[in-house]
């Protein structure tokens, strides 16, 4: 567990309260609002603030849009969702609507699941056993979630035997992207939940497809931001662009990172918030096969009992089989696992990946493979992780951050969505609370 020291923080708030604001010389502002970042709440942000009248400049680091939600079609020759793949929550996910009105292929995920112990299915009584140590954490966590409760999952789970290991790794790594001692049971509580789907032809072409009435300006990094009472200016790789707000949308892990630097520095108390809302970590070793072994067929899924850790975190990984029917594997890492693991490059990964299926379904797979690919989230320059979660105590963050700062620098993305963090259509829905507070305060 993060060990967050309020002191080191004060001390860092002394630097903060000296500074003086800027005022600079009063610029002509060059547009209305700057957006850092075009993933999904960078693009929903800029398409609502020029809808709501403001003139507006979007700046990507990368070559391209998305972020985080992106699907390639080169490796493979076929679609590959390097990032996002779910649509969660169906029911309230605009990309749903957005793809069925638009000629995408969108269907519900299917529900079959296989789940292996060693190199055999599990039993019916192991399968039992399982679901009662899943529903005893989950009922753990909940309860103390309800209550408000703004510690780890560790401190109120039960004992759960030889299923520790297995829970841990599928109701922490996976779905919140960090293991039991990293998250808070009050933030975990406020996540709401529904149906998933799928776009066949990717969920980052489907959001690409959405985002084509952007303009957004690509390779063009922001590394510092001036603020004060009368506006802001963004340094950039290209150039300085003088405007009246700022909405910044790169992930908290860029925030952390110091890449990014504010002048005068963020308050106190927003700093801390950045430092508490920190980055799980989730990493698809995608395998072309030529053969199916797994027991599941198309957009099926399979897992396996976790037995070992590594330095305390469980190891393992779930696999989505053959998804949308285009031959790829995605074999998921997640947690402090997957974070150990990004530390020997994508080589590391895909050699712990092989050698498990090997044990599992024989040495047969190693041949059937025709193409792997791993991206790195955690060591991304531009993410440095997969999605946040407040940290044990720091249940308070998200709505620290959706506060703007002087009526001049606005926070937007997935981390500070209320109920749909770590999601395409959260980070999207706060990209259009942001734009709409800006354009009021304008
Ligand atoms: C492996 C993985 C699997 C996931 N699975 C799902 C899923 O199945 N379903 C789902 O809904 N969500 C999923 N997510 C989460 C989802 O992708 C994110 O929540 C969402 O895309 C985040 O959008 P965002 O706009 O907040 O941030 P980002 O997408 O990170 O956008 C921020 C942008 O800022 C850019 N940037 C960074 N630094 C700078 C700078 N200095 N200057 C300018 N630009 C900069 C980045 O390049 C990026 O494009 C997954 C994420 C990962 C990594």
């Amino acid at each position: 567990m993060i060990a967050i020291s309020r002191r080191s923080f004060l001390l860092g708030g002394a630097a903060t309260l000296a500074a003086p604001l800027y005022v600079g010389r009063v610029y002509a502002a060059d547009v209305d609002v700057v957006v850092i970042g075009a993933g999904a709440a960078g693009v929903s942000a800029s398409r609502e603030l020029r809808r709501r009248g403001l003139t507006v400049t979007t700046i990507e680091a990368d070559g391209r849009i998305g972020g985080r939600v992106h699907t390639d079609y080169e490796i493979f020759g076929a679609p590959y969702d390097v990032g996002a793949h779910w649509l969660h929550f169906g029911e309230e996910n605009p990309f749903l609507e957005y793809g069925q009105n638009n000629g995408f292929d969108m269907y519900r995920a299917p529900d079959e699941e296989v789940f292996y112990v060693g190199n055999r299915l599990i039993s019916e009584d192991e399968g039992r056993e399982l679901e009662k140590a899943r529903r005893k954490a989950l009922s753990a966590i909940s309860k103390a979630g309800r209550k408000g409760r703004d510690i780890a999952p560790a401190d109120v789970v039960p004992d759960l035997g030889d299923w520790a290991l297995t829970v841990n790794l599928y109701e922490g790594a996976y779905e919140i992207a960090k293991d039991f001692d990293h998250f808070s049971c009050a933030d975990w509580y406020t996540a709401e939940d529904g149906t998933d789907w799928y776009c066949r032809e990717g969920f980052g072409a489907l959001f690409a497809h959405s985002a084509r009435d952007v303009p957004v300006t690509l390779n063009t990094a922001a590394s510092k931001v001036r603020w004060g009472d009368q506006g802001v200016e963004v340094l950039t790789d290209n150039g300085t662009i003088r405007a009246r707000a700022v909405v910044v949308t790169v992930s908290t892990g860029v925030l952390a990172s110091g890449d990014i630097e504010f002048d005068p520095p963020l308050p106190v108390k927003k700093q801390e918030a950045i430092s508490v809302l920190t980055m799980g970590h989730y990493i698809h070793v995608a395998l072309q096969l030529k053969d199916n072994f797994f027991g599941v067929g198309e957009d099926g899924y399979f897992a396996f009992k976790s037995t070992e850790a590594l330095n305390g975190a469980p190891m393992g990984f779930g696999a989505l089989v053959d998804a949308g029917g285009h031959g790829i594997t995605y074999c998921d890492l997640g947690g402090e696992f997957a974070r150990q693991l990004s530390e020997e490059g994508s080589g590391g990964m895909y050699d712990y990946v092989l050698e498990e299926l090997k044990k599992t379904f024989g040495s047969s797979v190693e041949s059937a493979v025709l193409n792997s690919s791993t991206f790195d989230w955690t060591a991304s320059p531009f993410t440095y992780g997969s999605y946040a979660s407040a940290e044990p105590g720091g249940a308070w963050s998200r709505a620290e951050l959706r506060r703007p700062e002087a009526g001049r620098i606005w926070f937007a993305g997935e981390a500070l969505s209320e109920n749909d963090w770590a999601t395409v259509a959260g980070a999207h829905k706060s990209g259009l609370a942001a734009a709409a507070e800006i354009s009021g305060t304008l």
